[in-house]
C-alpha cells in the first residue's frame, strides 16, 4: 500500500515481522559501501508510518501539515528517529551474532522507550486498556516512539533467537524468522534468496571451469 503520488517514490517492504525490524529495514544495502536511505525527509518517514500500520491517516496528515510549519522541529525528529534505527541494528545485529550488544545503545534504546512511555497514556480500547500516544499533530517523534516500544517488546518477548540477520551479501536486512523449522537464512527467498542461489551456481559453474 502506498498513498506516494510520485512514481520515484521507494516502495517500503515489511518482511521483518516486528514493527521495530521493519524500521531497521529502511536502509538497504547496510554493509554496502553505499547504503540505500529511504527515510530522506520527514514525510517519508510519516509514509513509512502509515505503511507500517503506526499512524492511522488522520495522524499523519496531521504531523504533515505540522512539520510543514515547523521545518526544524521535524528535520530533528528525522535525526532523532535514523538514530533511534541505527541504535536498534546495532543492538539486534548484535544478538545475530551471539554477541553482546553494546552497553551505550541499550541505554540509547533505554532513554527512547522512556520518552515514548512518558509521552504515552492509558486509553480504553473495546475491552481493555491500552498504552497509546494522543492525536497531537505536534507530536513529530510519534512513530520514533512506537518504534522504541515495539524495540522493547521484543528484546523482552522470548523471541530473541529467532531473530536473524539476512545471510545475502550486503543485506543485512534483520527479520524474525517465524518458519517452522527457524531455518529461514534471507529477508525474502525471492530477492536474496535467488540472489545467493544464482551466486551459489555461478561459483560451482566457475570452479568446475577451473577444475
Ligand atoms: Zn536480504
Amino acid at each position: 500500500m502506498s498513498n506516494c503520488a510520485d512514481v520515484e517514490c521507494e516502495q517500503f517492504q515489511f518482511l521483518g515481522g516486528w514493527l521495530c525490524l521493519d524500521f531497521v529495514n529502511t536502509l538497504d544495502e547496510r554493509s554496502s559501501a553505499s547504503p540505500i536511505e529511504s527515510l530522506l525527509s520527514y514525510s517519508d518517514l510519516t509514509r513509512w508510518g502509515l505503511e507500517s500500520e503506526a499512524l492511522t491517516q488522520h495522524q499523519t496528515e496531521g504531523l504533515i501539515s505540522s512539520s510543514t510549519a515547523r521545518a526544524q522541529d521535524a528535520a530533528l525528529a528525522l535525526t532523532t528517529a535514523i538514530d533511534l534505527r541505527e541504535t536498534i541494528f546495532r543492538i539486534f545485529f548484535a544478538l545475530t551474532q551471539d554477541e553482546a550488544p553494546d552497553d551505550l545503545d541499550i541505554a540509547a534504546l533505554h532513554t527512547a522507550i522512556v520518552d515514548a512511555t512518558a509521552n504515552s497514556e492509558l486509553a480504553a480500547k473495546s475491552d481493555r486498556f491500552i498504552l497509546d500516544w494522543p492525536d497531537d499533530p505536534d507530536a513529530l517523534d510519534r512513530v520514533t516512539w512506537a518504534v522504541a516500544q515495539s524495540a522493547a517488546n521484543l528484546l523482552t518477548s522470548g523471541f530473541l533467537d529467532r531473530v536473524k540477520a539476512c545471510d545475502e551479501g550486503p543485506c543485512r536486512w534483520i527479520f524474525l524468522d517465524t518458519s517452522r523449522n527457524g531455518r529461514r537464512r534471507w529477508c525474502d527467498m525471492k530477492v536474496c534468496g535467488n540472489r545467493a542461489k544464482a551466486r551459489a551456481h555461478y561459483q560451482r559453474q566457475k570452479s568446475a571451469s577451473e577444475g
